[in-house]
């Protein structure tokens, strides 16, 4: 898919959700009432596959009048921490939305056991102390009808007081759970008499010791739904054979009836987006964090130098799917560059651990003058900033050859570009070190060439920028790539066929961080963290939360063009 492709995101048809919310208020359904919830457990940091959740559940409920929960699923004691809950409320605040309410599955606890105490009543469910592997052995498959459990005609008394003694710590981990009664046969294996609570003795972040037993994922999502009377429950396609049993729950407590839509998840290429490998990299240490400028997470995203807006003008641009697919990374810094295009200033930085010296004979020794360069021709009120420019300076070794080809604008014995900004200046000689390495290029300037008041009728093709040796600050340039070097890395990892499920990590990209030094304009000294500026001619770049009044750190946000697209029309 290419940027192109895409229409203007102003107006669009309605996705399938909107048009099932709009036959759902015109009907009168809960009065015309929206509330949707995001709903992450916070075992990681959110990525862009949740951006797009987010972006889904707020919009949704904005078109529509409605509101938006942030609830956090912790149902599970051990993964879960209060680091990731932070991460995930700066997060949902950072991409512009604000939730209604916040709450937590664990809030329910008590009231989730007893719907379970109800299910019980009703005959409806029963404490099983078949071991895990016995109870996997008569699930059956697909094709085969599972068998029922010999625990599973016990009376509702018998069931109640194990189900109280599993409450109370009676017994260990694993050695009793309790299971719906619905259908070993049933060709959806979700209603194969589902376990709906475990015994595990942890701390909860938020409940501390309190619970032994914790409610499983199905027990937990759709009657906290009810619970909050949210109306349109979105989730991804893989909950799809897990809506019936929602709707099952839903029923037989007789609580508010909660409806589940489901959409595709987001996949982008060069990544992975899973929790869980997200994590992997983290603790080996294959980036330097959750907020690794190469991660796909918010906080990487974030630190990159992408905007809130930037990122839900992708999540508008890739539209709400029916169907899996894989989004070409390539939308993504589509939308950063289209917005960075408008905003930032141009400024110049020679990215260059070797930068050649310039000398211009002609220019005399101790003089300078400031020149204005416009900020950005895209934006006609951004101004102007003043440059130094003196006899010595900088440029990129890559615009000088020695030995140039036909065509080749730049910087070339007896050839003349234009410094940027500045003036036209003429190669006279190339000054070598002892390794024969060029150090120097002694040039002549053109001083009626001066931009903007050029009366030297002379024409040049190439225009390279530069910094002034006495004026230039140093900093450090980090070139970020994409983080794997195949477009799919999960399916890639499936393809292998190993046991490993850390044999993802062989498929990184080794050169996804390259450093270098740079010599950057002296007023981009003191930008603050998370400014952001076009380099001319290199990207577009944002100022490193390690950066230091002494030591600028820059990240590459974007490249100016899409390099990858142009390797693979080539090859
Ligand atoms: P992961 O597999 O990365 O752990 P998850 O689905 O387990 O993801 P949750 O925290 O449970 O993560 O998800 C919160 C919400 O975000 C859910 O509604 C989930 O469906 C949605 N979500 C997660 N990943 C994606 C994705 N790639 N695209 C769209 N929505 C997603
Ligand atoms: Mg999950």
């Amino acid at each position: 898919m290419t940027p192109a492709a895409h229409e203007s995101s102003t107006e669009r048809s309605l996705n399938f959700i909107e048009q099932i919310i709009e036959e759902d208020i015109s009907a009168g359904l809960h009065d015309g009432r929206v509330l949707t919830r995001f709903p992450p457990e916070p075992n990681g940091y959110l990525h862009l596959g949740h951006a797009k959740s987010i972006c889904l559940n707020f919009g949704l409920a904005q078109r529509y009048g409605g509101q938006t929960n942030l609830r956090f699923d912790d149902t599970n004691p051990v993964t879960e921490d209060t680091e990731y809950v932070d991460s995930i409320k700066d997060d949902v605040r950072w991409l512009g939305f604000q939730w209604a309410e916040e709450r937590y599955a664990s809030d329910y606890f008590e009231q989730l056991y007893t719907f379970a105490e109800t299910l019980i009543q009703h005959g409806l469910a029963y404490v099983d102390e078949s071991t895990a592997a016995e109870i996997a052995a008569m699930k059956g498959s697909p094709t085969v009808p599972g068998q029922n459990s010999p625990y599973r005609d016990r009376t509702v008394d018998e069931n109640l007081a194990l189900f109280r003694q599993m409450r109370a710590g009676t017994f260990p981990d694993g050695a009793k759970v309790l299971r719906a009664k619905i259908d070993m046969a049933s060709p959806n294996m979700h209603f194969r008499d589902p376990i709906i609570y475990r015994i595990k003795h942890a701390h909860h972040h938020r409940t501390g010791d309190t619970w032994c037993i914790y409610p499983m994922y199905d027990f937990a999502h759709g009657q906290s739904d009810a619970i909050e009377q949210i109306t349109h429950s979105v989730c991804t396609l893989e909950f799809i054979p897990h809506r019936p049993l929602y709707d099952w729950f839903i029923e037989k407590l007789n609580i508010f009836p909660s409806k589940q839509y489901e959409f595709a998840r987001l996949n982008l290429t060069y990544t992975v987006m899973s929790k869980r490998k997200l994590k992997k990299l983290v603790e080996g240490g294959f980036v330097s964090g959750w907020d690794d400028p190469r991660m796909p997470t918010l906080a990487g995203i974030r630190r990159r130098g992408y905007t809130p807006d930037s990122l839900r003008e992708f999540c508008e641009r890739i539209g709400v799917a029916k169907r899996d697919n894989l989004i070409d990374v390539g939308l993504l810094e589509f939308c950063i560059r289209e917005e960075l295009n408008r905003t930032t200033d141009r400024v110049m930085a020679v990215v260059d651990d070797k930068p050649i010296k310039l000398v211009l004979t002609n220019y005399p020794e101790g003089q300078e003058e400031t020149l204005h360069i416009e900020n950005n021709p895209e934006d006609t009120t951004s101004g102007t900033r003043a440059v130094p420019f003196s006899r010595e300076l900088y440029v990129e070794r890559d615009d000088f050859m020695e030995v140039p080809p036909k065509k080749y604008f730049r910087l070339a014995p007896g050839q003349m570009v234009r410094l940027k900004g500045a003036y036209i200046v003429r190669c006279d000689e190339v000054v070598k070190n002892d390794a024969g390495e060029v150090t120097e290029l002694h040039c002549t300037y053109i001083p009626e060439s001066k931009s903007g008041q050029d009366t030297s009728g002379i024409n040049v093709k190439g225009t390279i920028h530069w910094v002034s040796v006495a004026h230039a600050v140093p900093a450090e340039v980090r070139l970020y790539d994409r983080l794997f070097a195949v477009e799919n890395p999960a399916v890639e990892e499936k393809e292998m066929e190993s046991d490993d499920d850390s044999a993802f990590l062989s498929l990184l990209n080794p050169t996804s961080l390259v450093v270098v030094k740079a010599l950057v304009e002296p007023n981009l000294a003191d930008r603050a963290v998370g400014s952001r500026v076009q380099f001319m001619r290199k990207g577009y770049f944002c100022v490193d939360a390690d950066s230091t009044p002494g030591h600028l750190v820059f990240n590459r946000t974007v490249t100016l063009k899409d390099a990858w697209a142009k390797e693979t029309k080539k090859g």
